[in-house]
């Protein structure tokens, strides 16, 4: 069972001494605590609880258990993190499992296969690869620095190799290393450059192939499997991750050639997509090294709507995405060859568009067309609708004027299409954790009733709650004013995503507070269906009270009026009988 095997990992992996490895945790009271490592601040927000084993932050809302935690930071799923973890921990997932464990054969064949890729580059064999490489200015050190290997073209070179090294063919085949066809197995990869690709925290999930010459496909990847699914990989971003973190920035280009050609001019920041689409997942590996991308297609692709898609699912995903203009016909690769190729790349860097430019400068045939303008200035204002409203904003103006279009009519347009897209999804507030033992951090000075931080946060989840309710109806339940402000900036329809972009500008961590804390009373307090009935009871049943207690204290002293006696008696009855909301 898994559930025993995370019982025991949690027992053997002290969260404080895990945590501290990458975060600088300094002991506050009963806890620790330090600059979250989930989203920028100057001042420390983000706790972790040696006592409970759980960590929180009450900037960005982000909290959980070390499982939580490592999926968080590594972008990895429960399993994948269930076995990294055991592997430290030294806790047997098979004894728990009663499986096998299969990916440790399929990684020894992975190993074997680089050092026979490596090894036939420099072989015979390999002479027309060396040469090919060389013109493409990538020097023997490249070589070795980025591993590069020559698959021979051959059907059975590299099986023979496994099958002597006594790699059992079973695992060679999970690792994708060899096809089947209708004689059997053999050589995935023939007559080409290899490219080992590894995963973010540098294990060897897979390897591309390029061919040099002959027929085929230019570029194969080994196929998704048990160790690779290429939707959650970047070529080089083991390598790059440092970069990124230090520069504030990732490039992101297509090919592998691309990205060795600028680590080697001197842009080790950079990471190649794998043949795919961009993916949400991989917005969030880049994500924890750095919120922006500059992303460097060629410039034909940069037009193909795949490309543009993938960009805004990037930016949706919160990074803040540029888009390198190259000059028609170049890829990077050729860019940084030329004579101060690397400073000419420095300049477009620096002069990279935001998303919403760059698709109006792709679009400008239809915008200038009258039968397609309409559908391409919806398509775009779409685009910028999704982006968090703050770095849309910047971007209003400019927008406009590329659309032809009056601003009145634009902010139109985009309050629109955000209501569109509002009504479409649920807000999150915060990371899910598998075990969502998130806790109520508050200190004694803020406290805040939780059933108004409670009703806040159903508010926050539920678009439609958000729409039916009427500011009126709401806050005469709501005696807080932050509570009450939070309740009136939801009813007006600002969205979470906006909340949280404004609450993160001003660096205020207690609405965000506020709202996980809401979660948690939520959460010990009823099932999903009936919550938002017991949260509306219990506050009107509060308000009540101390209505009841004001009209019986002036009645006490004979201040009361005959209107508030009736009152006072009417609610004296009520509250008896136990009636909750008026
Ligand atoms: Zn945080």
């Amino acid at each position: 069972m898994d559930r025993d095997a995370v019982r025991e990992i949690k027992d053997r992996i002290d969260i404080v001494e895990f945590i501290g490895e990458t975060v600088q945790l300094r002991r506050a009271g009963r806890s620790f605590k330090g600059l979250c490592p989930f989203h920028s601040e100057k001042t420390p927000s983000f706790h972790v609880s040696s006592e409970r084993q759980t960590y929180h932050c009450f900037g960005c809302g982000r909290g959980g258990d070390v499982f939580s935690f490592v999926m968080e930071r590594e972008g990895l799923s429960f399993p994948e993190v269930l076995e990294m973890l055991a592997s430290r921990a030294g806790v047997s997932l098979e004894k728990h499992q009663g499986r096998p464990e299969r990916k440790g054969g399929a990684f020894e064949a992975m190993g074997s296969a680089l050092a026979f890729f490596a090894d036939s580059l420099s072989g015979p064999s390999g002479e027309a690869a060396r040469k090919y490489l060389d013109r493409r200015g990538i020097k023997a050190e490249n070589v070795k620095a980025f591993e590069l290997g020559w698959a021979p073209a051959s059907w059975d070179m590299l099986k023979k190799h496994i099958g002597s090294a006594g790699i059992n063919m079973s695992d060679a085949m999970a690792s994708g290393l060899l096809s089947e066809g209708e004689r059997g197995t053999y050589d995935r990869f023939r007559g080409r450059i290899i490219f080992p690709i590894r995963d973010v925290q540098g294990r060897l999930v897979a390897f591309g192939g390029r061919i040099i010459d002959g027929e085929g496909a230019k570029y194969i990847n080994s196929p998704e499997g048990e160790l690779y699914s290429k939707r959650k990989n970047l070529y080089l971003l083991n390598v790059a991750r440092q970069a990124i973190r230090e520069k504030g920035r990732s490039i992101l280009v297509e090919g592998y050639m691309d990205a060795i050609r600028l680590h080697i001019a001197g842009f080790p920041e950079t990471v190649a997509s794998l043949g795919t689409a961009l993916t949400a997942e991989q917005a969030t590996l880049l994500k924890r090294f750095a919120d922006q991308c500059m992303i460097c297609y060629d410039s034909d692709t940069a037009g193909h709507e795949a490309a543009i898609r993938g960009m805004y699912v990037l930016q949706q995903s919160g990074l803040d995405i540029r888009v390198v203009v190259l000059p028609a016909g170049k890829d990077p690769d050729d860019l940084v060859g030329e004579k101060d190729g690397p400073k000419k790349f420095a300049a477009l860097l620096r002069g990279a568009e935001p998303l919403p430019l760059f698709h109006i400068r792709v679009r400008r045939n239809e915008l200038e067309d009258p039968a397609k303008r309409t559908a391409a200035r919806r398509e775009i204002i779409r685009g910028l609708a999704e982006m968090p409203a703050l770095e849309a904003n910047r971007h209003i103006t400019q927008v406009a004027q590329g659309l032809g279009i009056l601003l009145p009519e634009m902010l139109d347009l985009l309050r629109q299409a955000r209501e569109d897209i509002m009504g479409g999804k649920k807000g999150i507030p915060a990371a899910e954790s598998v075990y969502r033992d998130i806790e109520d951090h508050f200190g004694e000075e803020n406290a805040v009733d939780p059933w108004e931080s409670a009703l806040c946060y159903l508010l926050w989840i539920d678009t439609k709650r958000r729409s039916s309710e009427t500011i009126e109806s709401i806050l005469h339940l709501l005696s807080d004013e932050r509570a009450k402000s939070i309740a009136v900036s939801l009813l007006a329809g600002e969205s979470p995503g906006e909340l949280r972009t404004r609450w993160a500008e001003t660096g205020d961590p207690f609405p965000m507070r506020m709202i996980s804390s809401g979660w948690a009373h939520c959460e010990k307090n009823g099932e999903e269906g009936e919550l938002w009935d017991v949260v509306v009871s219990a506050l009107g049943r509060k308000r009540l009270m101390e209505r009841f207690s004001v009209l019986k204290e002036r009645h006490a002293r004979g201040e009361a009026s005959p209107q508030e006696m009736q009152e006072y008696l009417e609610l004296a009855r009520r509250l008896k009988g136990g009636i909750g909301s008026p």
